[in-house]
């Protein structure tokens, strides 16, 4: 392509003034290429790794080219060939690499590694692993980096100061997952439904989690449902350290209320010993925070327990049925509690014994001052 440089003007000069501008790095559009537009070129040059000579030639206009583009401008695939190549593909690759998806390079090209990696994150949360990003994975990863960042905000020195004491729940694991979805509401009452009271207490631990530095993974999108035994496999195949599944309780009864939390054990085949445990400090955790009636922990061997291969608990955290439970479970507040009580309960899971402090009292800030 011809050089675009000082002095010059039309067309070509618009275009590229007009990129500049959406950059943030050039107060205004034009057909001039003038001292201010060289300057905006040096400046983008400069922060991309170019020769910051200030004139447009070939690379400089690609490179251009591929930051015009955000995540969500466009859908996103493998194209063999032309494959698609920008800032947006950057931001994709830097989400799925946070989240622990083996992307390979971060170079900003949609290829194969992508491709599997979205696929990966695909299925984690329910939808089709189809490796396309559209509107549907958009909305996914929009509502995922919410939930994160709701989290994150409070907690970022947290974690900073967690990664240098070196707790064991960094680099762990864990499989989050909200109870029904989709067409499943579970129990209903109160204008509560179960999945959307699971999915917003998940997406609140997921986000605490993340921030404590372990590698959290929800089963599903906030509308997603997922069969119990794919929810299992994923768990498997992604090898996780641990599951906690979310439930809501329901009962006939108006007057059933509480609490409780289930592992796998039955006479046959014994118990998860972690998972007793686990079981025992998510309920005590919970019961401590809030006041909720404690119906105690059970060992069952349900499907979900009885198909994952790691720990695993499920936590009916109140009755949508009961009036208390379900004016409790309608507030963020009490989301929130119930999350900081997970939390602290696989926290203290990892903690060695001398460590450990009463139950209730486990908050993040404590535990750096140890
Ligand atoms: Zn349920």
């Amino acid at each position: 392509m011809q050089l675009i440089r000082r002095g010059d003007r039309g067309p070509a000069v618009a275009e590229v003034r007009a990129m500049l501008h959406a950059l943030g790095l050039l107060a205004a559009e034009g057909d001039t290429y003038d001292a201010a537009t060289e300057q905006a070129v040096r400046a983008f040059q400069q922060g991309r790794g170019l020769p910051a000579d200030g004139i447009v030639g070939a690379e400089t206009y690609r490179v251009l080219e591929e930051a015009r583009w955000s995540l969500g401008d466009r859908t996103l695939y493998r194209q063999v060939g032309h494959p698609f190549v920008g800032d947006d593909v950057v931001a994709l690759q830097t989400w799925l690499l946070d989240r622990g998806f083996d992307v390979g390079r971060r170079d900003g090209i949609f290829g194969q590694r992508t491709e599997t990696a979205l696929a990966e994150f695909q299925r984690n949360v329910g939808l089709k692993p189809d490796g396309i990003f559209g509107p549907q994975t958009q909305r996914a990863i929009t509502q995922l980096a919410r939930a994160v960042a709701g989290g994150r905000h409070d907690h970022m020195r947290e974690h900073e100061a967690l990664f240098r004491s070196g707790p064991a729940l960094a680099g762990k694991t864990v499989v989050v997952d909200p109870g029904h979805g989709g067409g499943d509401a579970g129990w209903a009452a109160f204008g509560l439904t179960e999945a959307e009271v699971a999915y917003d207490i998940a997406a609140r631990f997921e986000g605490r989690l993340a921030a404590a530095g372990a590698i959290p993974f929800l089963t599903r999108s906030a509308d997603g449902n997922v069969t119990v035994a794919d929810r299992a496999a994923f768990a498997n195949s992604a090898e996780a350290d641990l599951y906690v599944s979310i439930h809501a309780d329901g009962s006939p009864s108006p007057r059933c209320e509480g609490v409780a939390t289930y592992y796998f054990g039955n006479a046959r085949a014994g118990t998860s010993s972690t998972g007793a445990r686990l079981a025992d400090l998510v309920q005590r955790e919970v019961v401590a925070r809030t006041d909720l009636l404690d119906c105690r922990t059970h060992p069952q061997s349900w499907e979900l327990l009885r198909l994952t291969r790691m720990p695993c608990v499920q936590v009916d955290a109140g009755y949508v049925t009961h009036a208390r439970d379900a004016a409790r479970l309608g507030e963020a507040e009490f989301r929130d509690t119930v999350a900081e009580a997970l939390l602290a309960a696989v926290q203290r899971l990892y903690l060695p014994a001398s460590d450990d402090p009463g139950t209730g009292q486990l908050r993040l800030p404590d535990y750096i001052r140890v």
